[in-house]
């Protein structure tokens, strides 16, 4: 057996050399702003009325569109790279910025660009459209013109846009600040640490019923002491998203995430009525496993308390390997993929003081790679994390050949790819586990998923849908948020908790992204529709890769009703899917309880 050693820290100088001091990067930003000036041109000086060369025109701003796009997401990846390995990297911030001015000036382009589609009337559009490559583009540029029809003038958005680089983005940027300025006094064997956030969370998840609760309230104490600014840059940000839809006419908040996930309503709401319908196994989950840690009611700080033994620690060459050898038994192509990602460096997952919090995923499109972000301390979390993360990275890889506009697949359907790869590993290590401990411990990490998204993120969204409704009113205060956040979260958990955590909506950074509204949903819905394709692979076996990459692969080009519809054979706007998609995490808790049962 070959013994491989992976490198927990990855490498971005195949990017630009010299990190945020990079003098390449610096050619790149320069060599970006002017190609976003030539494409502003090419833009201008389109006529699309002149039906003659119309379809011409139209391939060649295409072409444009998409090399501009491939620099300026180069720069936000390597950017986003630079802040999170070091938050007191003061430089990466000041490329952020840049980067995300160019990225604004290139939308306010693009505005115009959406605009002139809409001018070209159906008939002329209809036969634009026979063209072979623009054919391949079609869902992406019907959607574009229907928005742009949807919108005020060209000029008016461009306003907007502009305005939001300050306005609204800046406020997104002071939250990370804020948090990165916040250091948690905690004494480990008998010394006095000052914890980053990142580091903090990651107690949640101590054995230590004592040390969770010590955790807890230095934790909600820092983020209090700081609950003025925070309730303030809240506030602001909503205020202009509000502001910005009410000037288009929109009263709805919800329009805006759910056309930028491709979903209707009907879709949203026969999700959330089938997971409020089946709270009580949640309840009763969480009711045992407070018995079982010798409680009365489960508190904030012991969701993420580990039950059993099989808690203990891998390391990071175990946690590569886990991963890998899973995958493999889903299919060769993941599996060489997460090899490929280990072996290459794309992986930070040192565990070490001055890191963001969080993980995630991110890809360099002129490079054709990506790279997983994430601070790994052993815990069976980390090793899902990572999972996770190489789901969203053989998403990318999967689409690697398409043209990148039917390469932006909605948030939606990017937590599929995650939470698929995340159950691949979950699963595969339930049905090797070997006593009964082992396998009561791993299914109670399969149920914490499951009370995440159940009941974590759909408190997020009720606390959100609310918070939006009052800020219509005018300025919603710190009391007001607790309450609104504890409220949701009573709901949301079906009043199982003793002790909630209304702080919450400043600790959890989803609320301050001003790149997408209502980070929330999106998960569980990529959770679920995840467990019905899951579903479908485990009766297929092996064979099911190739059709599972086809789903991938269109999953940027079509709305999910359809491609449910295509790929699964599923109506998504009916509550059964759902309801079954629950039943398969209901019939891990009834496994739970009755193994826990005496
Ligand atoms: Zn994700």
């Amino acid at each position: 057996m070959v013994v491989h050693t992976y490198s927990d820290t990855w490498s971005l100088n195949e990017f630009f050399e010299g990190g945020s001091d990079s003098e390449e990067f610096a050619t790149h930003l320069n060599s970006t702003a002017k190609n976003i000036d030539a494409f502003r041109t090419k833009v201008e000086l389109w006529n699309p009325k002149d039906v003659h060369n119309g379809v011409a025109e139209l391939v060649k701003v295409i072409q444009e569109f998409e090399n501009v796009a491939k620099q300026i997401r180069q720069a936000g990846a390597f950017v986003s790279c630079l802040q999170a390995q070091n938050t007191k990297d003061k430089k990466a911030t000041e490329l952020k910025a840049k980067v995300t001015e160019l990225s604004a000036n290139f939308q306010n382009v693009l505005l115009e660009f959406d605009v002139k589609l809409t001018t070209i009337n159906e008939d002329d559009w209809s036969t634009i459209m026979e063209d072979t490559f623009l054919k391949t583009l079609r869902f992406v540029l019907d959607e574009r013109r229907e928005r742009a029809a949807e919108k005020l003038s060209a000029k008016e958005e461009a306003l907007i846009t502009s305005l939001s680089t300050d306005g609204y983005h800046g406020w997104s940027q002071m939250y990370d600040l804020l948090v990165s300025s916040i250091k948690i006094p905690f004494k480990v064997n008998g010394e006095v640490k000052h914890l980053s956030v990142g580091q903090a969370a990651n107690q949640f998840s101590n054995g230590d019923r004592e040390v969770r609760k010590r955790m807890f309230v230095e934790w909600e104490k820092a983020w209090e002491s700081k609950s003025d600014f925070f309730a303030k840059t809240l506030n602001h940000l909503s205020g202009f998203r509000l502001n910005t839809y009410n000037l288009r006419g929109w009263d709805d908040v919800l329009k805006e995430p759910l056309d930028i996930n491709r979903m209707n309503k009907e879709t949203l709401d026969a999700m959330w009525s089938a997971i409020s319908a089946n709270k009580q196994p949640f309840v009763q989950f969480l009711n045992r496993k407070a018995e079982l840690l010798g409680l009365d009611k489960l508190s904030w700080y012991d969701l993420d308390a580990p039950l059993g033994k099989t808690s203990s620690k891998m390391t990071y060459q175990e946690g590569a390997e886990f991963i890998i050898d899973h995958f493999s038994k889903f299919g060769s192509e993941m599996a060489d993929f997460a090899q490929m990602a280990f072996e290459n460096n794309w992986i930070e997952a040192e565990d070490r003081e001055g890191k963001a919090p969080g993980g995630f995923h991110t890809f360099f499109p002129e490079s054709s790679q990506s790279r997983i972000f994430m601070t790994y301390s052993g815990t069976p979390s980390n090793v899902s994390t990572l999972a996770h993360e190489l789901g969203h990275g053989f998403h990318t890889y999967a689409m690697r050949d398409l043209h990148l506009l039917n390469r932006n697949y909605a948030m939606n359907v990017a937590e599929t790819a995650s939470t698929f790869a995340e159950m691949i590993v979950a699963d595969a290590a339930l049905k090797r586990a070997s006593t009964k401990e082992e396998r009561i411990a791993l299914l109670e990490d399969k149920i914490q998923r499951s009370v995440a998204l159940l009941m974590n993120i759909h408190a997020r969204f009720l606390f959100e849908t609310r918070f939006y409704e009052e800020r219509k009113h005018g300025v919603v205060n710190v009391e007001k948020l607790n309450r609104l956040m504890e409220e949701a979260q009573v709901e949301a958990y079906g009043g199982a908790l003793e002790e909630y955590h209304p702080q919450f909506w400043s600790s959890k950074l989803h609320f301050y992204i001003t790149g997408v509204p209502f980070y929330n949903f999106p998960y569980t819905f990529g959770f679920l529709f995840s467990l019905g394709i899951y579903a479908q692979a485990l009766e297929a076996g092996e064979s099911y890769e190739e059709k599972y990459i086809d789903l991938l692969k269109d999953s940027a080009s079509m709305s999910v009703e359809d491609l449910a519809q295509k790929h699964l054979n599923i109506d998504l706007s009916k509550m059964d899917f759902w309801e079954k998609a629950v039943g398969l995490c209901v019939s891990d808790v009834e496994e739970f309880l009755d193994l826990t049962k005496y």
